[in-house]
């Protein structure tokens, strides 16, 4: 076992000094060697080792560079140093984050870093928090107990009695809503269409002005980060209202929501806290392994009763707070290891110097992309750029090559009409020096593309 993870350990370290120098979309003839991987199911045990060095060989040439300084795509952060060598460990341990008697460790950790993260987030320290895979599970937890609290209040147990005779819950979202938060509506039978829908400023934030009323069975569902602008809905004017009318918040803070740990950009976030459950990534901006998120609501209890298990003699419980009475999951793995290592080596100060230097980089990019003669789509108010380079053919031949060239790698979009490109800067790794690099290969990119278009 010693050797194996020791020659683990070496492989994993010379796979992360490449990633530097290396494309950050694999090749296709890397893809096709993951051929290699394949054949028929093994009849007969071979040796670990000769495993381990297969899927080295084969699987990480093929491996998307996104824990490098240079991937730009979706919203993705890499791995803190802390945090994977916590996440090695935590494998080894091999913990059930489940109950405490299974786990002290996990159970204890959980405990630890739930009121750091309610603290740098700036949320009530009173709140339940449920470790969860991602946001979507985060959104999930949070529309669940949001569900739950509103059909309690009704005198109704939607734990017992389902949704079947239930009275109605409404549910407004922003024009911008996430997919995710309509998918956990969907799995929670509260339907992705029936749902009231504002409309979107410019930079695609609620618009205050056009809201409809709300009561005590409505779930208003705002955004703290928007995946295309980085903007935040108006978290202040909707909770108050919210709180007047007897209504629901939920927030989707899958990235935005790090915000906070800078006093330069936690202004955006203004009111947040006052909402009454939030769904934040920690595989995001806290650069943690995947996969991890959070999910807080404000009163434990609605969390509690709407996730946790009835009673199994076998699954001994204490009375102290139980992991899986906050999660969708009973088994799972101990994702607070990583969120603890993470915290406690950058520390709030380190935290909120990932951010800003993040927030500062895309201003770079936007910067040079202008300075270069093309067009950003988006008020730069964190960590995303939208660029179009002309036409939506011109953007969309810009980005295909850009993401075969290598040096770095941008996905598109559609923002209001327009075909754009996405420049997210979220990852710990990434340099002052990576982004000029990227940033010239860009340009250049951009400009042959454009030279060899007739309409130019
Ligand atoms: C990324 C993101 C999600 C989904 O997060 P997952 O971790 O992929 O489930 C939801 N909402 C917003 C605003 C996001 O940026």
């Amino acid at each position: 076992m010693k050797d194996l993870l020791m020659e683990t350990a070496s492989r994993a370290a010379r796979y992360l000094t490449g990633i530097t120098d290396r494309s950050v979309a694999p090749s296709a003839d890397d893809i096709g060697g993951l051929n290699a991987l394949a054949g028929p199911l093994p009849e007969d045990p071979s040796d670990p080792k000769g495993v381990l060095a297969l899927l080295d060989d084969a699987g990480s040439p093929a491996t998307v560079a996104t824990t490098g300084g240079r991937y730009f795509g979706f919203v993705i952060g890499g791995s803190l140093p802390a945090a994977l060598a916590a996440n090695w460990l935590a494998g080894a341990w091999d913990q059930n984050a489940c109950l405490r008697v299974m786990s002290p460790t996990a159970a204890t950790l959980e405990e630890i870093v739930q009121p750091w993260i309610l603290e740098l987030l700036g949320l009530p320290v009173e709140s339940g928090v449920g470790f969860v895979t991602c946001t979507t599970m985060a959104n999930f937890s949070g529309l669940a107990a949001a569900r739950s609290a509103i059909l309690h209040d009704a005198g109704w147990s939607v734990e017992e009695e389902g949704l079947f005779g239930a009275p109605a819950i409404r549910v407004v979202v922003g024009q911008e809503v996430h997919v995710s938060l309509l998918k956990a509506l969907n799995m929670l039978g509260l339907g992705r269409s029936r749902v009231e829908t504002v409309p979107a400023d410019a930079q695609g934030r609620m618009r205050v002005d056009a809201l409809p009323a709300f009561d005590d069975r409505t779930i208003v569902c705002i955004q703290a980060g928007n995946v295309n602008t980085g903007s935040f809905d108006p978290a202040e004017e909707i909770c108050a209202r919210a709180r007047q009318e007897g209504a629901w918040v939920h927030v989707d803070g899958a990235f935005g929501l790090w915000a906070a740990v800078s006093p330069l950009y936690s202004p955006l976030l203004a009111g947040v806290q006052n909402a009454d459950s939030w769904a934040i990534d920690c595989h995001k901006w806290l650069n943690v392994p995947y996969d991890s998120g959070i999910v807080a609501v404000r009163h434990p209890e609605h969390l509690r009763r709407a996730l946790s298990s009835g009673s199994a003699a076998y699954l001994t419980q204490s009375t102290d707070r139980e992991p899986w009475h906050y999660t969708p999951e009973a088994s799972r793995r101990a994702r607070a290891v990583e969120l603890w290592a993470a915290i406690r080596s950058l520390g709030r100060s380190g935290l909120r110097a990932m951010v800003e230097r993040n927030c500062r980089q895309a201003q770079r990019f936007a910067s040079r992309l202008r300075s270069a003669g093309f067009g950003v789509l988006n008020e730069v108010v964190l960590n995303q750029v939208l660029v179009s380079f002309g036409t939506p053919e011109e953007t969309r031949c810009v980005i295909a090559e850009l993401q075969c060239e290598g040096t770095c790698w941008c996905g598109g979009t559609v923002w209001q009409n327009h075909t754009a490109m996405r420049i997210s800067v979220s990852s710990w790794a990434t340099t002052d020096g990576d982004v000029e690099r990227s940033a010239d290969a860009i340009i250049r990119t951009a400009r042959t593309v454009l030279a060899r278009t007739p309409s130019k």
